[in-house]
């Protein structure tokens, strides 16, 4: 493909601002629109702190993005002079036995065999070095010291200044309104305010607002609402690494996850389960009975925890594919438009290799992590293995 050189990205998230960076080095002009202020306060890239792992079960790719991601997170860490990737390490425990085709058996077995150093866990190392647990019910799990925790509102923020600098053009408060479409082609969009955007390549990184705008993905893409809350505890020392870093509690069968305290004190507990199906644009309520759900969930695991105080809530979603891998690739029915979402729930952690991966594409470059994101019909539902199912 002789080398066009503009792109128009939609969304300013880490798909969106990683794609702008990227195409930028290679020479592109790059236009980025935003609807709201970046990091946007509904983003799904925005929040406190995102999981950073490569622990994904016995799943090739997935490992190997997440061990290389780990390594460029420390790079970023150097470039930037500050650490915004915490390599506190993650503690993944389970209240029954680490049985083949678990998430906790598998991703240690595969893990070992790779040549990483895990320690495995009981309820006594479990008392011992993690006395926040209520280690008597978590018999059995492991600790990955490499991998933990990221800021992702201010990694999103940071990923906007690098833009700006590398000569990215970001216009914020710019919301789609409609695609521009010429001889057969998406050449860009018509913003709300009736300005009009147009480039060579167009990139939809729409995160969970992808079918909003693009209502043909419907059958393949959906965003789902997830809970998150945020306790104030009164002691945080007592909950930071080493002795309370990342965890996950049989996540594969629950979905509970948390965090260390941040630098403001505050510990966040989610749950990556089923979620709620929902409108990207509706209002985003706290289902009932949510808090009663979660501090059930802390009186059984981190006793000390039940009647912290609440900080804040958060509802975030997800913007799921129907098998719980990314799409990344040209609109085989649009040309002109790259389709940059899918995250499911789990691509902030692969956020400095994700770049490249949308910079191939739309460059049509070979990548041998393309093919598994590649245009696709709806199909059989899957979901990537920490994923709770329903
Ligand atoms: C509760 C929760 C917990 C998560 N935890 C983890 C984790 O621990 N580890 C991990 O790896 N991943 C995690 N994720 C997933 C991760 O956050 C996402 O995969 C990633 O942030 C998606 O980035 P994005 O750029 O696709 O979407 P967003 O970050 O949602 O970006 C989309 C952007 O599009 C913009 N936009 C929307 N509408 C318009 C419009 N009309 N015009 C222009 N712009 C528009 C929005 O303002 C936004 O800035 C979690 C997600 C959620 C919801």
């Amino acid at each position: 493909m002789a080398r066009s050189n503009s792109a128009l990205i939609l969304g300013g998230g880490v798909f969106g601002l990683t794609s702008a960076l990227e195409l930028r080095s290679r020479g592109w002009q790059v236009t980025l629109l935003d609807s709201g202020t970046i990091p946007h306060p509904d983003a799904a890239s925005t929040d406190i702190n995102k999981v950073i792992r490569m622990d994904y079960s016995s799943d090739e790719q997935y490992t190997a993005m997440g061990e290389l991601s780990i390594q460029r997170w420390r790079e970023w860490n150097a470039r930037w002079g500050e650490e915004l990737y915490h390599e506190d390490g993650f503690l993944i425990m389970t209240r029954g036995e680490m049985l083949p085709g678990s998430f906790e058996h598998d991703s240690h077995a595969f893990l070992t065999a790779r040549g990483h150093q895990l320690v495995r866990m009981n309820s006594a190392l479990l008392q011992e070095m993690n006395p926040q647990w209520k280690a008597e019910s978590f018999p059995n799990g492991y600790l990955n010291p490499y991998g933990g925790w990221g800021e992702s509102g201010r990694v999103v923020a940071r990923l906007k200044q690098d833009a700006l600098d590398a000569g990215v053009v970001i216009h914020e408060h710019v919301p789609f309104g409609q695609w521009i479409e010429e001889q057969g082609r998406i050449s860009g969009v018509k913003d709300a305010l009736g300005n009009e955007w147009r480039a060579d390549v167009t990139v939809s990184a729409l995160g969970a607002w992808t079918t909003e705008y693009l209502p043909w993905l419907s059958d393949r893409l959906w965003a789902t609402a997830q809970p998150v809350f945020h306790f104030r505890p009164s002691n945080p020392e007592d909950w930071r690494a080493p002795a309370f870093p990342v965890w996950a509690a049989d996540i594969g069968t629950t979905g509970w996850y948390g965090f260390p305290a941040n630098a403001e004190g505050i510990v966040k507990v989610a749950n990556h389960g089923p979620g709620r199906r929902v409108r990207a644009n509706e209002p985003r309520v706290m289902p009932a009975g949510e808090e009663a759900r979660f501090r059930t969930f802390l009186r059984e695991t981190f006793p000390a925890l039940t009647d912290a105080p609440l900080a804040s809530t958060r509802i975030c979603l997800y913007g799921d594919s129907f098998d719980g891998h990314f799409l990344i690739d040209h609109d085989h029915d649009h040309p002109g438009l790259v389709i940059a979402g899918g995250d499911s729930g789990h691509a902030f952690k692969f956020t400095p290799v994700l770049g490249e991966l949308i910079a191939d594409a739309v460059e049509r470059k070979p990548n041998p992590w393309l093919p598994r994101f590649a245009w696709r019909e709806a199909g059989d539902r899957g979901g990537e293995g920490a994923r709770a199912k329903d």
